[in-house]
């Protein structure tokens, strides 16, 4: 028996609850509160389903709350492509009681929407699965989005809209989610969205509005370009990541930007935004929505479109960066490690960007910038910096094509976040 005890007793421990763990999870979803064609129950459940340990429903501008009807026609017009009523798959996957229908003043019939709070008890699970509240704070100037993602909120926040430029419109919106964490006391995080979409954000942009601490470096909605396009200078949102980092540290003595990947599914019945794409692998003590957030404000989180890393470790002492891969057999990995030198070419050139651009001169800076340290075929690598580095951070690269990839070919990456940086 004794011997029996003994390796029992040490499972025990070895999982505690307090012992940091990965957590994988979407903060970046719609339904149909807003403009997605699902139920949010239905795209739960595939989250769920697909083991995600949370998810952040985070609809336009609006919480899942109060009363909210929906005619069954504008739902059924919303799908993209044949077959099933929208209806229909929801009460099959939930039962015939489970959907609330009643006819309008016009003859029609409508759908009540579950709020947040109906809805997440038939999912959550301690330690198992976890509904964060959010919010995508819509705003914009002119003809540029502004999207923030609100994760962690209790009250809907209004955006505010065109005010004096991108930037300040930027800031006042960051500032209502911030002035929010004061008041309630909770943690809120805000990540802002797709710069590309729509061409609407500048790697200037991020850097100069330091309210923000973090940016989707992936986004699986096709309009979102995360590679960039080479006609517009220095948009991949890698190099919008490495400039808007060196820019902050060398210029502003502000810490760099934390990197999201997310979905941003608003399709479930075919269509091209869809989900299972951009994720986040958080580290964190509890599956706890106040955890998570703390656990993503330290940094101690990775971007991921399905490279799963077993470590990701910095020492201080030492300055070392070290990654590990959760190896798949048969898959060939490159990890690369990339951060500014201190004495960097400061060159910028001026590149006119093309008329659909909320930016017509674009900024190209030097190749230094974000340089490559090192690369190196394998599951392991570590990084010696050597104090002439302002950060470094880590680019996982895999030859398996994403699982539902957003572009056709796109290979699964990871990125973890910039680490050795001093202000
Ligand atoms: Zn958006
Ligand atoms: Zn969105």
């Amino acid at each position: 028996m004794r011997c029996l005890l003994l390796p029992l007793l040490l499972i025990a421990t070895s999982a505690s609850a307090d012992e940091p763990r990965w957590f994988k999870g979407n903060t970046h979803t719609h339904s149909l509160w807003s403009d997605g064609n699902d139920f949010p129950e239905m795209i739960t459940a595939w989250y769920k389903d697909h083991g995600y340990d949370f998810l952040a429903m985070s609809d336009h501008n609006t919480l899942a709350e109060g009363d909210k009807w929906v005619p069954e026609a504008t739902i059924e017009k919303k799908k993209i492509t044949l077959g099933r009523k929208v209806v229909d798959k929801c009460s099959e996957r939930f039962g015939p009681d489970w959907v609330t229908t009643h006819k309008n003043a016009k003859g029609e019939i409508e759908v009540k929407l579950k709020t947040l709070e109906e809805y997440r008890g038939k999912f959550e699970e301690p330690g198992k699965f976890l509904l964060v509240q959010a919010e995508e704070v819509s705003a914009g100037f002119g003809n540029a989005p502004i999207h923030i993602n609100a994760i962690n909120l209790t009250e809907a926040i209004q955006p505010v809209k065109d005010l004096v430029s991108i930037r300040e419109t930027m800031r006042a919106n960051l500032q209502a989610i911030a002035a929010q964490a004061v008041k309630t006391g909770r943690p809120i995080m805000a990540h802002v969205n797709h710069p590309n979409f729509r061409w609407a954000l500048t790697a200037e942009d991020l850097a100069h509005v330091i309210e923000d601490k973090f940016f989707e470096v992936y986004n699986g909605h096709p309009s979102t370009y995360p590679e960039g396009v080479p006609e517009r200078a220095d948009t991949s949102t890698d190099r919008i990541w490495d400039i808007a980092n060196t820019i902050r540290l060398v210029e502003l003595k502000q810490p760099p930007l934390f990197g999201m990947g997310t979905d941003d599914s608003h399709h479930y019945h075919g269509g091209t935004a869809t989900s299972g794409r951009g994720y986040v692998m958080v580290r964190a003590e509890k599956l706890d929505s106040n955890a998570l957030v703390e656990a993503m404000q330290r940094g101690d989180f990775y971007a991921s479109t399905g490279v799963t890393l077993e470590d990701v470790a910095f020492d201080p002492s030492s300055r070392q960066l070290r990654v590990k891969i959760q190896a798949v057999p048969g898959v060939k990995y490159r990890i690369e490690f990339r951060g500014t030198p201190k004495n960097y070419d400061r060159t910028v050139q001026e590149v006119p960007a093309p008329a659909d651009d909320n930016h017509p001169i674009r900024l190209k800076h030097s190749e230094d910038v974000g340089k490559l340290l090192s690369s190196s075929e394998g599951t392991e690598s570590t990084y010696q910096m050597t104090g002439e580095e302002l950060y470094v951070r880590a680019v996982i690269f895999s030859d398996q094509v994403m699982i539902n990839p957003a572009t056709p070919g796109q290979l699964q990456k990871a990125w973890t976040q910039p680490v050795g940086w001093k202000l």
